[in-house]
């Protein structure tokens, strides 16, 4: 599997090579990261003050770096703007399979947005489960009931932290009988 990473907005070079190696080191996978694409002109709800994910989606689609090329190439677009998704109050992550395209939010992922002290260590972990769940979810995941499972649904960053970067019995056996092997 390939995967494109594509940063929107600016994200530093390190998160994109800790997502790549957590998606190499869990399937296997040869990443590539491209230059970002810049926010596209809207997405600012700003009364929310947060950026409307579909809107991002459907507008990104145009973007040449981000144009789609075959739903077997899966696009991972990182962001540190802050997401939100019709009715939900955020989202840490949200996926089109379809399209082969991810898209997930730095900015709840970082302990400062909690008042806690800025952690590289602490981001990276749960940047790369994000990641590593979202490309679950592109090869035909659904959530997962076991809470240490990285299928398992990320409603707070408490259940982030509480799950592992790997997949559990179940979802492993899934994957592979939808023909991905794990590393
Ligand atoms: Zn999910
Ligand atoms: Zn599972």
């Amino acid at each position: 599997m390939f995967v494109r990473v594509v940063p929107l907005g600016i994200v530093h070079e390190k998160v994109l090579d800790s997502v790549c190696l957590a998606l190499r080191e869990t399937f296997g996978a040869k990443c590539k990261h491209f230059t970002g694409v810049p926010l596209p002109e809207g997405s600012m709800n700003r009364w929310r003050k947060q950026h409307d994910a579909e809107f991002i989606l459907d507008k990104i689609k145009d973007d040449p770096s981000v144009k789609f090329i075959d739903t077997a190439i899966p696009t991972l677009i990182l962001t540190e703007e802050d997401l939100y998704y019709k009715a939900m109050n955020f989202i840490f992550g949200i996926e089109e399979p379809d399209r082969g395209i991810c898209l997930i939010s730095l900015k709840r992922l970082r302990p400062e947005f909690y008042d806690q002290k800025n952690n590289p260590i602490v981001l990276a972990e749960r940047i790369e489960k994000e990641a590593i769940h979202s490309i679950g979810h592109y090869l035909g995941l659904k959530h997962c009931r076991y809470g240490w499972c990285v299928m398992y649904p990320s409603g707070s960053v408490n259940d982030i932290d509480k799950k592992k970067k790997q997949f559990c019995n179940n979802c492993e056996l899934k994957l592979t009988m939808k023909g991905t092997k794990l590393v």
